[in-house]
């Protein structure tokens, strides 16, 4: 399968492992738009939230508490960060392989209005 974060997480293509245990994968975003980001992905392929099932619950907690634990580790967690996923078109979605932006690091603006 022709999948950029699958081939991340087969170490096929190169990322700066910042985190990894038997349900996810953590690495610095490529194009970063603060000071921390980092995305937390799932090892399996599922493509976006809304394909999740309920025997996903366990590994979309550890996405979670992946981020909060690298927010601690990045020492942002004080002064806060966001928690993003972006879903399919409207969400903005361009890899369809579920990832959990944190960002962090800097005063961040609101950016969440429908387009015109
Ligand atoms: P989204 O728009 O939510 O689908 O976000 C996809 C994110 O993946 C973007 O912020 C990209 O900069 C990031 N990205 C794409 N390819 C790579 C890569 N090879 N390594 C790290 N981040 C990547
Ligand atoms: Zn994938």
């Amino acid at each position: 399968m022709d999948c950029i974060f699958c081939k991340i997480v087969k170490k096929e293509i190169p990322a700066k492992i910042l985190f990894e245990d038997e349900l996810v994968v953590a690495f610095p975003d490529i194009h970063p738009f603060a000071p921390v980001h980092i995305l937390i992905i799932p090892k399996e392929h599922i493509e976006t939230i809304a394909d999740l099932q309920d025997k996903h619950e366990k590994l979309t907690g550890r996405l979670v508490m992946t981020a909060k634990k690298l927010a601690d580790k990045a020492g942002i967690s004080q002064n806060g960060y966001k928690l993003l996923f972006r879903v399919k078109k409207h969400g903005g979605q361009e890899v369809p392989h579920i990832h959990l932006h944190l960002i962090g690091g800097a005063k961040l603006s609101e950016n969440i209005r429908p387009i015109k």
